[in-house]
């Protein structure tokens, strides 16, 4: 469904997309993950055309893109990191102005429309103007919204920021439903559980060039150790020099917790004496770890 090889793309003096290679295919649900900054948005609006790469070669939906973009894009659904809603329009409004723009009739967006408010939980909603919707209905309308010209392919830029969990899980579905139909999703997300969850495949970026692509289960088994120890509380430093760092097999601390990364948990949890003031939390490890491992801690803009 797309495929992207040795993509480059500069702006002005700085290089943000550094030669990247991936391939995505039908049905499947592929992550694309980094910090901010990483180059993500700008490889997304490469293959959708709306950003012309310096050099690399694009096939989005069986097109060539940038030469048959538009084409490209009418077999596309997009949703936006930010809704872009028309307030002046009705929810069924928006649904049928935005099918138009694609040339598709009147008649036959406003024959989809039901099926997308149905789809959307909307259908009580069809004459309800947009301000008067929740964050969480808005996401649901935006993504029904990329639907209107049946796409094989959807393009979603970080779809649950700003959702509240009840909010999430109800994209979530829906994105499952889309997925069970035989499209293909490409998402971007900030929330390793999200990617976790959906992903068939994870590509990680980190400044302008992709780390790694796997399946999230493989990501995890191959780069990071299966058994994760949070320990915070009073004595951490002092258990840390004389315990935690020798008893794991990677650990690193962050503000006032110590990752303890191990093969096997119980030598550690052992130097932990129930009367210190010390916590731990054992859990698996998970893509977030994995993440983490591969670009870094240091907050970036
Ligand atoms: P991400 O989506 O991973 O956060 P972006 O692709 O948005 O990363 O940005 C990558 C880099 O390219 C950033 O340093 C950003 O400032 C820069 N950049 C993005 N778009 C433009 C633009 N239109 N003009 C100049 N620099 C840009």
């Amino acid at each position: 469904m797309l495929h992207v090889e040795s993509l480059h793309k500069r702006y002005d003096a700085v290089e943000v997309v550094r030669g990247v290679s991936f391939a995505v295919h039908a049905g499947e649900c592929f992550g694309l993950l980094g910090p901010n900054g990483a180059g993500k948005t700008t490889t997304l609006r490469c293959c959708l055309g709306l950003a012309s790469p310096d050099s690399g070669r694009i096939e989005l939906a069986g097109l060539p893109v940038p030469a048959k973009a538009r084409e490209a894009r009418a077999r596309v659904g997009v949703v936006p990191q930010f809704d872009n809603l028309d307030p002046d329009f009705t929810v069924a409004e928006n649904l049928v102005v935005f099918g138009r723009y694609f040339g598709l009739s009147k008649r036959h967006c406003e024959s989809r429309v039901p099926h997308l408010l149905a789809f959307a939980g909307l259908s009580d909603k069809a004459n309800a103007k947009i301000e008067s919707l929740s964050g969480g209905m808005k996401r649901r309308l935006t993504l029904a919204r990329a639907l209107i010209n049946d796409p094989q392919v959807l393009f979603l830029d970080e779809p649950t920021t700003g959702l509240d969990p009840q909010a999430r899980h109800l994209v979530w579905d829906r994105l499952k439903t889309l997925l069970n139909e035989g499209r293909t999703i490409i998402l971007t997300t900030h929330f390793m559980d999200e990617a976790q969850r959906l992903c068939n495949r994870v590509a990680i970026m980190d400044k302008g060039a992709l780390m790694t692509v796997s399946s999230p289960q493989q990501l995890i088994e191959r780069e990071i150790e299966p058994v994760v120890v949070e320990v915070y509380g009073d004595g951490l430093m002092h258990w840390y020099e004389r315990s935690g760092k020798r008893l794991a097999q990677r650990a690193e601390l962050a503000g006032d917790t110590a990752f303890c990364y191990c093969d096997d948990a119980e030598p550690l949890l052992r130097s932990i004496s129930p009367e210190s003031g010390l916590r731990a939390l054992r859990r698996a490890a998970n893509l977030e770890d994995v993440f983490l491992k591969l670009t870094g801690r240091d907050l970036r803009d």
